[in-house]
């Protein structure tokens, strides 16, 4: 990165107005301050200062990573680190280890970070280690970062849903989040009965039909998953009154990606549209049946026939039907209690930071007794675009930008007030002077206005101002001021002694 630029030939320009139709506060503000635009095709780019702020956020991120010893690799799919694991992993010697892919250009800016280990303990100390790492970088960076289950959040702004647990400090994604299901009642199990019940393809009218609730019944969903080796029809059972949470649904079976199945795709395993279960359906291992956790206690429910117009009465968990995994794949219910602790859960908003999750692998290493074992492989995940967005929302005033020097494009924005010749010869100088000793300076050479000068310099928030007036020069000074900081808070800085200033100012 080069340390210095001039802002009359910079590849952007700020605008007056706050750009309309963007609805994220963040990013208005930086397509206003020059740091992003919109494109008409729907697209966006980084100009060179949001550019910039994203590779600073990705090298505070990237170092703490190498402290970490994480090694950099270049895939072109998530998906290829489980083929990248199974040719390089072959012994316990080699694990654990941390591999990243970092993408600071188009289509997206993200890092991504995976961890193989050889067991769950060594698993549970690698991640711990890696939120820690991560926790102090996003800190740096300006974050207030808080620990959620499946990553690290910034609360307050409205990006993401998440429940919290006031009693027992629980947090979570919503859709990942973790609740206490009420028992059910212990009723015996009653036989299987077929019932007619024309045009009831959806739970509701299934219900209705039927005069039960819709918890009396449970819910048949299909998906592709797109795994390891390749794709794999899911049979997903929820009860009927619940939502499925794909999140949850991905996790408990490792799957990268899931896709609705077609109805060719759901007829090809022997089930019914609209009127499947899996009572009866022969299991071929080529797909795979999933079951929530709440479905497998619930007596007596109301499933599908797999024949057109027709369900079954009475179908439970164990005698009608055994599952290939039975676990948590609902979303929370509206005023959900904490798994842990049983308080009630508060919806809070926040920002995801950095996300995590188990991921499916199916290589192998030997263990020191020379047998084959399958590690654990983690994958953490960083938007790097959202985490600059969040930080223009979080750090700004009515007049632009303040982001925090971690992030900042520029440490110094350099003005040159008017066209008197001293104060351009001294302004050069000083420009000359600073990139020589590496400080990193956005020089406004242009012939614009002091207002306007002022005006982008507020905008882009660059942490530290110097401005070389004739007033200032006369006093044999420049103006040194904080961004943010009032006009009292400026203070004259003798010329000799203005690097000495500046780097003790930004330490
Ligand atoms: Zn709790």
């Amino acid at each position: 990165m080069n340390a210095t630029m001039r802002l009359a030939s910079l590849f952007s320009t700020t605008l007056r107005e706050m750009p309309a139709g963007v609805s994220h506060e963040g990013l208005r503000l930086l397509v206003r301050a020059g740091y992003a635009r919109l494109l008409e095709n729907g697209g966006r780019a980084y100009l060179p200062l949001g550019q910039r702020a994203l590779a600073k956020l990705a090298r505070v991120l990237e170092e703490a990573l190498h402290a970490l010893n994480a090694q950099p690799v270049a895939i072109a799919e998530p998906r290829a680190i489980a083929l990248l694991g199974r040719s390089v992993l072959r012994s316990y010697r080699q694990l654990p280890v941390l591999a990243y892919a970092l993408q600071l250009g188009a289509p997206k800016a993200q890092l991504h970070l995976w961890s193989f280990t050889r067991d769950a303990e060594q698993d549970e100390a690698q991640r711990a280690a890696i939120r820690r790492a991560l926790s102090a970088a996003l800190e740096q960076c300006g974050f207030e970062v808080h620990s959620a289950a499946h990553g690290l959040v910034c609360l307050g702004e409205k990006e993401e849903a998440l429940l919290a647990c006031d009693r027992c400090g629980y947090l979570d994604f919503v859709e990942h989040a973790r609740f206490a299901a009420a028992e059910h009642e212990t009723t015996a199990a009653q036989p299987l009965e077929r019932v007619h019940t024309p045009a009831c393809k959806t739970i509701e009218t299934l219900a209705c039909f039927l005069g039960i609730s819709t918890a009396a019944t449970a819910k048949a969903l299909f998906f592709v998953a797109e795994r390891e080796r390749g794709d794999q029809l899911i049979f997903a059972v929820v009860r009927g009154d619940m939502m499925l949470s794909e999140a949850k649904l991905r996790e408990a079976i490792g799957a990268y990606r899931l896709r609705p199945a077609t109805e060719a795709e759901i007829r090809a395993i022997g089930a019914e549209p609209g009127y499947a279960s899996p009572i009866g359906l022969v299991r071929d291992g080529r797909w795979m049946l999933v079951v929530d956790e709440v479905v497998a206690r619930a007596p007596n429910l109301v499933a599908g026939a797999n024949v057109a117009e027709y369900h079954l009465r009475n179908t439970n968990y164990g005698r009608d039907y055994t599952a290939d995994c039975v676990a948590d794949i609902a979303m929370p219910p509206l005023e959900s209690a904490c798994a842990q602790c049983n308080a009630p859960l508060r919806p809070v908003q926040g920002v995801a930071l950095m996300r995590e999750h188990r991921q499916g692998y199916e290589g192998t290493y030997l263990d020191p007794q020379g047998s084959e074992r399958v590690p654990l492989l983690r994958h953490f995940a960083i938007d790097l675009e959202a985490l600059l967005w969040a930080l223009a929302a979080i750090h700004r005033d009515e007049f632009g930008l303040r982001l925090p020097s971690t992030v900042a494009p520029f440490h110094t924005h350099l003005v040159a007030l008017g066209k008197d010749e001293a104060v351009v010869s001294t302004a050069e100088q000083l420009y000359a002077l600073l990139a020589r000793h590496g400080v990193e300076v956005l020089y406004d050479d242009r012939a614009e206005s002091p207002g306007v000068k002022f005006n982008d310099a507020d905008l882009m928030g660059v942490p530290l101002r110097l401005t070389v007036s004739t007033r200032a020069l006369q006093a044999g000074s420049v103006e040194m001021r904080r961004r943010g900081s009032s006009k009292e808070n400026a203070t004259l800085v003798p010329l000799d002694a203005v690097l000495e200033h500046v780097r003790a100012a930004l330490r």
